[in-house]
């Protein structure tokens, strides 16, 4: 069956590239024609005159289960470190529902944005949750969002030195272990890949050396990438010189972490030369501007990164740190924020959505998705401009950035529409919204009895 996506108001397919004026040609599931005259074969067509056309947006970083304790009393108004000793005791409390309802919660939110493809980064394991990580793909699976599952872990307390509490880390043989597990029941390395798996130990403040290294190895063996956080602030620096006596990029590079294989998520207190070391390595760094405002973290240097060769992308970060989960409105925050930092001919509408659809894809290692272009999956987006916000735009493109559009009015993933004239076609919005209600409401009591 071929779908003529027909005569599109604007198509997104790169910044240099000319759009194809006629639309795109869809079949089973795959981009397999650029128009730029009507095709000679179809079977349906589908009016776009009057949407824009993007990739599926790609979130390269998130925590879906965070969904559950946004706008917390006891963690607004705090930089990173209160802000996570605040919230580790509330975590701990998870259950398995409540992974279900927050993935389920997240996978909606990130395809009403226009985002088909979505990295989340799990490392809450308790006596309570043993496996969330096989929830979360069973249940994104059933959203019909592409995930890649970051297989999360902690392992250095506070009895230890770390900052999380004990009841949310494990010991490192028991990761290791469930890690190999895991990716040898889940991850599919074929194009067209519905779920993926990386490796995720969460931060050198909670993390041991140990394990950041075993699981390099690990990463090498099953052919995964790795992901952590790194650089987010000021007190990591601290705590790295502190407890290594080095910087975060001295410890990641002792840890075996220095390859193309590695993105990192924030990226922020980088000097020139570490920006030049990471650019030789060939990372990819997640750049999350809302959660990076909303702790204050500080500025990642995108440009400067990219010029060393750091392949860059977008996240949403966590729920409760970034309070929401719009891909679309990442790209904004992403363009405004970055415009403090290189001029604006230099960081354009174009530029930003590039970050988020080619460069996600980029930093997970997808060929097959990330763009409009023949051969890849039919993974897109469709904005309306019929709105006030919108009203009297001439470039309908850059209006999609500058005047702030959230919210897809149709969303395709493989071909499958997963949104159409705004609403979820699997999921039931206003049930999922309040059971997800529900759940945070019991989370945080179970947590302050
Ligand atoms: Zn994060």
């Amino acid at each position: 069956m071929k779908i003529w996506i027909k005569d599109p108001l604007a198509v997104f397919v790169g910044e240099h590239e000319q759009p194809p004026k006629r639309g795109i040609l869809i079949e089973d599931g795959v981009i397999c024609e650029l128009l730029y005259a009507e095709p000679d074969q179809f079977d349906a067509t589908m009016d776009a005159s009057n949407l824009v056309v993007l990739p599926g947006l790609i979130n390269t970083h998130h925590h879906f289960y965070q969904t559950l304790t946004r706008s917390v009393r006891s963690a607004i108004n705090r930089p990173l470190f209160p802000w996570l000793e605040a919230l580790y005791p509330i975590w701990a409390h998870l259950r398995e529902e409540d992974i279900r309802l927050s993935t389920e919660l997240a996978a909606a939110e990130l395809l009403l944005s226009g985002c088909t493809t979505a990295v989340d980064h799990h490392y809450i394991v308790s006596q309570e949750v043993p496996d969330p990580f096989s929830i979360q793909v069973e249940t994104a699976h059933s959203t019909g969002i592409r995930a890649i599952i970051c297989r999360g872990s902690m392992s250095l307390s506070q009895k230890d030195g770390g900052l999380p509490p004990d009841s949310v880390v494990q010991l490192d043989d028991d990761v290791l272990q469930e890690s190999e597990a895991f990716i040898r029941k889940w991850h599919d390395p074929k194009p067209g890949a519905m779920t993926q798996v990386a490796l995720a130990p969460c931060s050198p403040f909670s993390v041991s050396k140990q394990l950041m290294l075993d699981t390099a190895n690990l990463a090498r063996r099953e052919q995964v990438l790795l992901h952590t956080h790194l650089a987010e602030t000021e007190d990591e620096n601290t705590f790295c010189l502190t407890r290594y006596g080095q910087r975060p990029l001295d410890y990641l590079e002792e840890v075996d972490w220095l390859r193309a294989t590695t993105w990192l998520a924030h990226g922020i207190h980088f000097d020139q030369a570490e920006i030049e070391r990471l650019g030789r390595a060939g990372l990819g760094v997640s750049h999350c501007p809302t959660s990076n405002m909303i702790l204050g973290s500080g500025l990642c240097p995108v440009s400067d990164l990219e010029k060393a060769g750091v392949r860059i992308g977008l996240g949403v970060d966590g729920s409760a740190s970034a309070d929401s989960s719009n891909m679309m409105q990442e790209v904004r925050q992403a363009l405004l924020l970055q415009r403090l930092h290189a001029p604006p001919e230099a960081i354009t509408p174009e530029r930003a959505l590039t970050w988020a659809t080619k460069g996600g894809a980029a930093l997970i290692h997808r060929d097959d998705i990330g763009a409009i272009a023949i051969g890849r999956q039919a993974d897109l987006a469709f904005f309306s401009l019929d709105e006030l916000r919108f009203s009297g735009a001439e470039d309908p493109l850059s209006a999609l950035v500058l005047s702030g559009a959230y919210r897809a009015k149709h969303v395709m993933v493989a071909g499958d529409w997963l949104v159409t004239d705004y609403q979820l076609t699997r999921l039931d919005e206003h049930a999922l919204r309040n059971a997800h209600n529900e759940a945070a409401k019991r989370l945080l009591s179970r947590a302050f009895c």
